[in-house]
């Protein structure tokens, strides 16, 4: 059983205890902001390593509203893509880098951070190549295909003394940061039962159906959310064991390499359970916990925006929200104030430890204990 970084997370849900603090974290970042600048604090330069769907649509635009970071470079292995970027970023000549040259990062005084963005399966070779140009790192989610791979990216990064972060941007969501107060609460009583799916159907081939890239299929890509909701709401730790089950390929054209769909079922110290399912060609986005006498959940639980939250005592509701500016702000923050990030490398090796005993479960049908 292993706890992660609870302190620090608990001081992050100090700040987001009730819907009326949680709309007013902006305002309250501002002002901490300015205080800092004074004492001569700059926002921190970040570069984003693969400039693909979620670097173009989501961290891009979030860089534009993040207060502690801003985007200062760009690695990627498409130069057009590199210079379209300096253009539409308004950032200087220089500040585009492709795969072959990242390391002269290192003589980049601009660049704090490198954000991996692209497919799993090239993390560790990136993380670790940012790590030796002695810049923090944040990876994106999954960690990585193994294990193994996970904890040579912390050790590279504890190495160069520098901080790993995986981009858990739910973490900061005021909706999931509500779900895990609500099951804190003592009037919840103790947790007993939890359910997540999150599921999609996707459409031709990519990186998403290869193993080497992916690490497999729909579990690490997007069951990973209902891993990081269960694990959250059990008290950020891990289950002591699993048991799964593959589902059957109504496509196996396509998913060849990975599995299709999943079902899983983790349990917690105490019996709690959770009920987990991820696909790639159906649909689903929702996340439960309950007590005897309580429940509360969230459907769409795990969306970038326009998420819904319901309880016994009511309908939740939080003004709307930007998860990856949060998560990035958060980061930068977590570097200036030398204090440990709530999403550290370790969190995401957990996460990567019990997709492993998953699969490990489906192949044999045992139940795997972690
Ligand atoms: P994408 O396919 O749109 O982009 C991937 C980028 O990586 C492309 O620019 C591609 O050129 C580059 N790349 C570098 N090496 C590559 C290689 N060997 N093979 C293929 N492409 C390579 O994918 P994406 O949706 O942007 O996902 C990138 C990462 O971000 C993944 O780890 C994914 O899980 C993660 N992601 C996270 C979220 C989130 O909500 N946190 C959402 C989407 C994607």
């Amino acid at each position: 059983m292993s706890r992660v970084h609870l302190t620090s997370r608990r001081r992050f849900i100090g700040q987001l205890s009730t819907a009326a603090t949680a709309v007013a974290l902006a305002p309250a970042l501002r002002a901490s902001k300015s205080v800092s600048r004074a004492s001569g604090e700059r926002p921190l330069g970040v570069a984003l390593l693969g400039l693909g769907s979620y670097s173009t649509y989501q961290l891009g635009p979030a860089l534009r509203e993040t207060k502690w970071c801003r985007l200062t470079a760009v690695i990627t292995g498409t130069p057009a893509k590199g210079r379209r970027w300096l253009k539409e970023h308004d950032l200087p000549p220089g500040s585009a880098y492709n795969y072959d040259t990242m390391e002269r990062i290192a003589d980049n005084p601009e660049i704090d951070i490198v954000y991996v963005v692209t497919p799993p399966g090239t993390h560790r070779d990136f993380v670790l190549r940012a790590a030796r140009a002695h810049k923090h790192v944040i990876c994106e989610k999954p960690m990585a295909p193994s294990v193994q791979e996970c904890d040579e990216m912390i050790a590279a990064c504890r190495a160069a003394g520098r901080k790993l972060g995986i981009g858990y941007r739910l973490e900061y969501d005021p909706f999931h940061v509500e779900m895990e107060r609500f099951v804190r609460d003592p009037k919840f009583g103790r947790l007993q039962r939890m359910s997540g799916a999150h599921a999609f159907r996707i459409g031709g081939r990519s990186w998403r159906v290869d193993k080497s890239l992916a690490g497999g299929g729909p579990l690490p890509d997007v069951g990973i959310y209902v891993i990081q909701a269960a694990c959250r709401a059990a008290g950020d730790i891990a289950p002591i064991a699993v048991t799964a089950q593959e589902g059957k390929k109504e496509r196996p054209e396509l998913f060849s390499d990975v599995e299709e769909s999943m079902r899983w079922t983790m349990e917690f110290p105490g019996g709690v359970v959770c009920e987990g399912f991820t696909s790639y060609n159906a649909d689903g986005n929702r996340f439960r916990a309950e007590s005897a006498k309580e429940w509360v959940e969230l459907s769409p639980a795990f969306s970038y925006s326009g998420l819904r939250g319901r309880s016994s005592r009511g309908e939740i509701e939080f003004a709307p929200f930007n998860q990856q500016a949060a998560q990035m702000d958060d980061f930068a923050r977590c570097i200036l104030e030398n204090r440990e990030t709530p999403v550290p490398g370790e969190m995401g090796r957990r996460d990567i430890a019990i997709m492993e005993a998953i699969y490990r479960a489906a192949a044999t049908g045992e139940r795997v204990t972690l």
